[in-house]
């Protein structure tokens, strides 16, 4: 049976006035699980003006009282993570324990977010003149929306709207239309958590819906992340209708291998960082680059086999390492990438284009691949697959690797194995790379530090969540004080100083 999948308004569950739906499936069987009424810009309208009505009270509310609802949030999310990890899994296809984790680090933004009252805290100087304070406070901007991908459904909502509204804004949600019900299950746990209405909303829905978000002039501030051509235009667009944005767009992840790297753990490391979540995360590593033919052959006879044994099944089976692709259009495009490199030269060490699994033909399922000898120009180095592919680039010292890596379109993560402490400081202050793994292959910041990418993988000047996030979500006011007993008898005409 397929389900309407419906919009949050107002603290109502409503179904949107657009006449235009878009199905949902489960990637595992391929059947369809859902029909999504997508949002018209009325429904898009109807959201921002709910969110600008509890805009005043809500900025009003102290934010230790915000802290609290945001508190119960938490709360709920850890007695219910079962049943919005099987909601995940349902949809985008990820194995269970892997939807668990991207809730986990969803949480850990929401617990950051709970110290609102100290994050919100000011500077005050004494006497910044004779009797004259000054002190500065930040301030909520107003209705602020969030546009999401698909790869993380629970996660990526959640760098967002747990620090946005501990700062006192409203928050207007448009998730993927790829995997959208687990949105609506945030929205409703935070009512019961004691949200009042109106404070969080979400519009289901694609360009039409974004259009409407992007350009209406009551949202103040806008989220995003997906791909870059979309984060490039969601940032032009916005920013020419005057609203603060930061939109973090696509990847392309390279992890140089040194040569007196420990090699096992370099290899385990890349099973985890290439295949987990069948390569469907912005910080996969895609790009391995081992130092040297004698790195590159011991790297490759120790990972083909473990590429070849991955377990991969649907995302509700307890012993699958690797879940399906999140659609039939991207199984589409994940081969045809692979019959690009094939087409190009790269060497096609494993092949995971015939892999079927039994009982669910109908899946989108695909193998671990693995290429060697992948060169700077080809397709399948330029371009981000975002699937279970890997591409060998043999690099032959770790300048022509660094070289590589800094050259590259994007910059969101990075990642040096070594044993060598000098060329890991030296990777760390060099690269032009957003967020640096030594020895850690999906450098993900926790929390309470920000997440964000350099170059075409982020458009904006805030990186998302910690401080960053703090900062990108309210503005600043500096109030300078004098009493009366501080104020000189006659009129001034020239600018204050101190002399
Ligand atoms: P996507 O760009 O297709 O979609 C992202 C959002 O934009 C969705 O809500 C979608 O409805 C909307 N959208 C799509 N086309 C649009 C259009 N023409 N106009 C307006 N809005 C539009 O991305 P996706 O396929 O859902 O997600 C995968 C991409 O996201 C990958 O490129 C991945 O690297 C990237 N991503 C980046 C990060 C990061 O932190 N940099 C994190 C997660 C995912």
């Amino acid at each position: 049976m397929s389900a309407t999948i419906l919009n949050f308004i107002n603290g109502k569950v409503v179904q949107s006035r657009g006449a235009r739906t878009s199905p949902v499936f489960n990637p595992a069987t391929g059947e369809q699980s859902g029909t999504l009424g997508l949002a018209s810009a009325e429904d898009v309208r109807s959201a921002v003006v709910a969110a600008r009505a509890a805009f005043p009270a809500w900025a009003d509310t102290p934010p230790l009282r915000r802290a609290r609802i945001l508190n119960r949030f938490l709360r709920l999310l850890e007695d219910r993570i079962d049943e919005l990890a099987q909601i995940i899994t349902a949809e985008h296809g990820k194995i269970l324990s892997d939807a668990k984790g991207e809730i986990q680090r969803g949480m850990e933004v929401v617990e950051f977010a709970t110290g609102a009252p100290h994050l919100l805290k000011g500077e005050i100087t004494e006497n910044v003149g004779t009797r004259v304070d000054s002190h500065s406070l930040r301030q909520p901007l107003g209705v602020v929306a969030g546009i999401t991908p698909f790869n993380f459904p629970v996660m990526v909502p959640m760098w967002m709207f747990p620090v946005a509204l501990a700062c006192g804004n409203t928050f207007v949600l448009k998730p993927s239309e790829r995997d959208p019900s687990a949105s609506l299950i945030l929205a409703k746990w935070l009512e019961e958590a004691g949200l009042p209405r109106g404070v969080f909303n979400v519009v289901h829905g694609d360009k039409e819906a974004v259009d409407a978000l992007i350009t209406h002039p009551d949202v103040a501030a806008v989220s995003f992340v997906g791909s870059t051509p979309i984060a490039r235009y969601i940032y032009e667009t916005a920013t020419r209708h005057d609203k603060r944005c930061q939109a973090l767009g696509g990847a392309k992840n390279h992890m140089i291998i040194m040569p007196d790297a420990n090699m096992d753990q370099a290899v385990d490391a890349l099973m985890g960082a290439a295949y987990g979540s069948a390569g469907e995360r912005c910080m996969a590593i895609s790009v391995a680059v081992p130092i040297g033919d004698t790195t590159a052959e011991s790297l490759i006879q120790k990972l083909a086999p473990k590429v070849r044994a991955l377990n991969i099944g649907p995302g509700s089976d307890p012993d699958a390492e690797m879940g399906p692709l999140v659609t039939k259009q991207h199984l589409d495009k994940v081969r045809a990438y692979i019959d690009a490199g094939a087409a190009e030269g790269a060497i096609l060490v494993v092949d995971g284009r015939e892999f079927k699994r039994q009982g669910y033909e109908n899946g989108n399922f695909i193998g671990g691949t693995l290429f060697d000898r992948v060169t700077t120009d080809m397709k399948i180095y330029r371009e981000e697959i975002f699937g279970p592919v890997l591409a060998i680039v043999r690099a032959n010292s770790y300048d022509d690797a660094a070289g590589m890596i800094n050259k590259h379109e994007f910059g969101n993560g990075t990642a040096i194995f070594t044993r060598d402490g000098d060329a890991a400081r030296e990777f760390a202050h060099q690269i032009q790379v957003g967020m640096v793994g030594i020895n850690v292959p999906i450098p993900v910041p926790m929390a309470f530090h920000s997440f964000g990418g350099w170059k075409a993988s982020l458009f904006g000047d805030h990186h998302m969540h910690g401080s960053e996030g703090v900062r990108f979500y309210t503005k600043l006011k500096t109030i300078t004080t004098r009493w009366p007993t501080g104020i000189r008898a006659g009129a001034e005409f020239v600018m204050p100083t101190m002399s």
